[in-house]
């Protein structure tokens, strides 16, 4: 059975929904497998579908915890909607992961779903009221509130910077109410998250609730995004006998660690390459070796506008040897003006609609030496549907942006939220109404 270990102390081991409840672990680390299962591809034959595939993937990590026996239910409800895999040629050099078909358009609504119906198998304590704090810049408040909305024993609270995500992302944010509140912080994404933090430090909070976190630290968003780069591999593996190449777009870095995890595990993953926008502390470290954090830059894929990854710290776990690291994976920075011309130009070529997120992948592939682009099968992860981002993107390619319809469902409902100042006090009366 795969034990989780804190990154800070090995000897700290948990299993899967204790460290899932924990959110982090004790010591401030982040919770990561003891070891990793060595699967083949043969442990996947005759499964086709993203839910089964999730489940043999998740089986091995999760071992003899008490969520086994629900793993079925759980894949199911968390992969309820393709995660489709789109070849650009037709040869199938090249294609676009999607991972935008969820109820909010954005590949976090898979990670969110698993975690909520995990939660929803777990027995919480008698009398204590679980409270779930999202500090959010955009995608992830929305997945999460989508995810335990109408859920009568828990209350999630989403604190998103006022004033400073996109139009429609605010109304995804401010549609819920129920159980879901939506509190417009009058300050940064950076304050929203030392709200966050301070809640979990404080007695009184915790005294009153039982606190958890939906960020990408908490394993039980982590882990269940492996399972479609499972799936997409599989399926380049079985069509053409090679392995799938991926270029991720990456902010706090859970993603692609997810792609790495997959990797560890023995699926069929060839190179990783990390494709950040002007936030360039990871691109800088693998070409200095040094780590040098920083206050984030705001850019036109703003939900990876983060200049101290909190996943870093699972990265340097899994390659703790900076040589092996290089070897591991490569990284990009991709300014603004090439996200836009990347994004007018794949709709030129392909007919493609791409997010600004998207777009910042597709321009690192463009990137990569001949050599790299030929020898390998590559495929670009696409995090967000566009019609998230229609005031960039429409005007880039001379077309309205079509909306899905969960979109068009979400957009059409009145939003509603509390406008706090951004501090711990402002927080506990906001929840205590
Ligand atoms: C969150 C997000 C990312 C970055 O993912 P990480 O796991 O934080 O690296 C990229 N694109 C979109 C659309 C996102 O919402």
């Amino acid at each position: 059975m795969t034990l989780f270990a804190s990154t800070r102390d090995a000897s700290l081991a948990v299993g899967f929904s204790v460290a899932l409840m924990q959110g982090l672990a004790p010591d401030g680390g982040l919770f990561v497998p003891i070891e990793f299962p060595r699967l083949t591809p043969r442990d996947f034959n005759e499964l086709e579908e993203l839910p089964a595939i999730a489940a043999r993937l998740l089986t091995p990590f999760v071992g003899t915890d008490p969520l086994t026996a629900a793993l079925p239910q759980l894949t199911a409800r968390a992969f309820a909607w393709p995660a489709l895999l789109q070849p650009l040629d037709e040869h199938g050099r090249l294609h676009v992961l999607e991972l935008f078909h969820g109820p909010t358009a954005a590949f976090k609504d898979f990670g969110a779903q698993f975690l909520a119906a995990c939660f929803a198998s777990l027995d919480s304590p008698p009398g204590r009221q679980l409270t779930i704090l999202v500090a959010t810049s955009g995608d992830t408040g929305a997945a999460v509130a989508s995810a335990f909305f109408g859920r009568p024993d828990v209350e999630v609270a989403v604190l998103f910077p006022k004033g400073l995500v996109s139009p429609a992302q605010e109304r995804q944010l401010t549609c819920w109410g129920g159980n879901v509140r939506s509190l417009a912080v009058r300050g940064t994404f950076d304050d929203c998250q030392r709200m966050v933090k301070s809640a979990f430090a404080d007695a009184e909070f915790k005294s009153r609730r039982l606190l958890s976190s939906a960020n990408s630290i908490n394993l039980g968003r982590l882990l269940p995004q492996m399972a479609y780069f499972a799936a997409a591999s599989l399926e380049v593996w079985r069509r053409y006998g090679e392995p799938a190449s991926f270029i991720v777009p990456s902010g706090n870095l859970g993603n692609a660690l997810a792609c790495l995890w997959a990797r560890a595990a023995g699926l069929p993953v060839g190179e990783v390459v990390l494709a950040h926008n002007a936030n360039r502390t990871v691109p800088d470290y693998l070409e200095t070796g040094a780590w040098r954090p920083r206050p984030s830059i705001a850019t036109l894929a703003s939900a990876m506008d983060v200049g101290d990854p909190s996943n870093a710290e699972r990265l340097r776990e899994l390659y703790p040897d900076f040589g092996a690291l290089r070897g591991a994976i490569s990284a990009c920075s991709v300014r603004d003006e090439e996200i836009r011309a990347r994004i007018s130009a794949g709709y030129e070529r392909y007919g493609q609609i791409w997010c600004p997120h998207t777009a910042t992948a597709a321009d690192a592939y463009e990137r990569l030496p001949e050599a790299r682009r030929a020898g390998h099968r590559w495929v670009i992860v696409s995090t967000a549907h566009p019609a998230k981002f229609p005031e960039i993107v429409a005007p880039l390619i001379g077309r309205a942006v079509p909306v899905p319809q969960s979109l068009a469902k979400l957009f059409a409902q009145s939003g509603s939220c509390v406008e706090i100042a951004p501090d711990l006090g402002a927080l506990r009366g906001a929840l205590k109404e």
